[in-house]
């Protein structure tokens, strides 16, 4: 086998590498054109808010949408609070009502939450095991008081693509707004802001080789104008919804990350799958008692998540320090708890316990694939070997089956 170079980094949902024509595009704005976009009497000030309205019309172009409906913000994170805070505490009812799905990432979860505690009400959607919400359940939770719904463009554990132009469409037809995080879906899977129906959008750039600490958030002008409350007052920028001077090379990257996130879409997305593809296959077969987490389809390119039976993922990729991948206990927040996505698929502990997410990323190779599932294949196997709990399953599996044939 081909030597290839460690550490493999395959956790690109948790986030990716800045894309050197990224850097090479915000570099000048960090030494040379450091200007404050919001400075008016001068070339300095000029130059970084024409750098920042360029990055907006890109950032723009790639949902559809119009420069004027992108608000810069630090993050998908920011992005939702600004969204759903920004939207529900702008409600004249007493007691608006929030829809969200139970596997939102938890920047959408723990907003949603907040606000429940302080007089809103709140519905969480299940999902089927596939990981998919079912428009019809949303349909069913609305209320007269319902002013928000808050589904996932594709989820950041098992990648399974909602059907959000339905919901958009069911939204749309009840006068209620529609929001989605797409933070893990821009750049990967094509997202239009009017086909989709959609109203408020998260976006951040370290899910698409764009730096950390900058993101956006579309929000629709016409049919419906929309209003939000800021979440952060002050110098009154970014049409007064986010305060603060604009961290101009980090917009510039972010434009950039959008631009070439779509222009290279179509063939990324083929080569990612097919890569993916290969990984899953050759896991399977050489491993036995691997499960998908999951739906096959719809599901981003670049996302694998497998479950080891008798596995704990913790220990697995203790062993493999080489190998950059993420378990389903430590997701990818700062407090380690088993997930909540795998959870609400209706998976068991043991289940979630053992999985695995893979996330494919712009400078992984076939190589290194093959080199990821020789050392797994090893480790998964000696581990086995050396547990009593995992041959006792497999007996106990082996004599119900037999009982099951008689
Ligand atoms: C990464 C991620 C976020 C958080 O984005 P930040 O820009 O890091 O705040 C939110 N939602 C989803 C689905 C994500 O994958």
């Amino acid at each position: 086998m081909k030597r290839v170079q460690t550490p493999i980094y395959m956790d690109h949902h948790a986030t990716t590498p800045v894309d050197q024509r990224v850097l090479d595009a915000m570099l000048p704005f960090f030494t040379e054109q450091y200007g404050n976009a919001a400075s008016t009497s001068h070339v300095f000030g000029w130059t970084a808010d024409e750098a920042v309205e360029r990055a907006r019309r890109q950032v723009a172009e790639a949902i559809g949408a119009t420069p004027q409906e992108i608000v810069f913000t630090s993050g998908a994170t920011e992005s939702n609070n600004l969204a759903i805070k920004g939207l529900l505490t702008n409600s004249k009812s007493e007691r608006p009502h929030l829809i969200v799905s139970a596997i939102e990432h938890r920047a959408v979860l723990d907003p949603a939450r907040h606000l429940a505690e302080s007089g809103c009400d709140l519905t969480i959607i299940p999902v089927n095991e596939s990981g998919i919400v079912n428009p019809g359940d949303i349909a069913r939770a609305m209320t007269d008081r319902t002013v928000l719904i808050s589904i996932m463009t594709a989820n950041n554990e098992v990648g399974t693509i909602q059907p959000i132009r339905e919901i958009g469409c069911i939204a749309r037809e009840r006068g209620v707004l529609f929001h989605t995080d797409a933070a893990q879906a821009i750049g990967h899977i094509p997202v239009n802001v009017d086909d989709e129906n959609i109203d408020l959008l998260s976006i951040s750039a370290h899910k698409v080789y764009g730096p950390k600490g900058i993101g956006a958030l579309y929000i629709r002008r016409r049919r419906p104008r929309i209003r939000l409350n800021a979440q952060i007052d002050g110098g009154g920028h970014e049409r007064r919804y986010r305060s603060g001077t604009l961290p101009v090379p980090l917009i510039v990257g972010l434009g950039t990350a959008m631009t070439i996130a779509v222009e290279s879409m179509s063939t990324e997305t083929v080569r990612l799958a097919e890569l993916r593809d290969h990984l899953k296959t050759a896991l399977m077969e050489r491993i036995p008692d691997v499960v998908l987490n999951g739906a096959e389809s719809p599901r981003l390119p670049h996302n694998l998540n497998l479950s080891f039976a008798g596995m704990d993922s913790e220990s697995v990729l203790t062993e493999m320090r080489d190998i950059a991948l993420s378990s389903g206990s430590a997701c990818s927040s700062a407090e380690p708890e088993a997930s909540h996505v795998l959870r609400a698929l209706g998976y068991d502990e043991a289940r979630v316990k053992s999985s695995i997410r893979f996330g494919l990323g712009r400078a992984n190779t076939s190589d290194e694939v093959d080199y990821v599932v020789e050392q797994l294949v090893d480790t998964v196997n000696r581990l086995r070997r050396a547990s009593p709990r995992y041959r006792v399953d497999q007996h106990r599996e082996a004599n119900h089956l037999t009982t099951m044939e008689q």
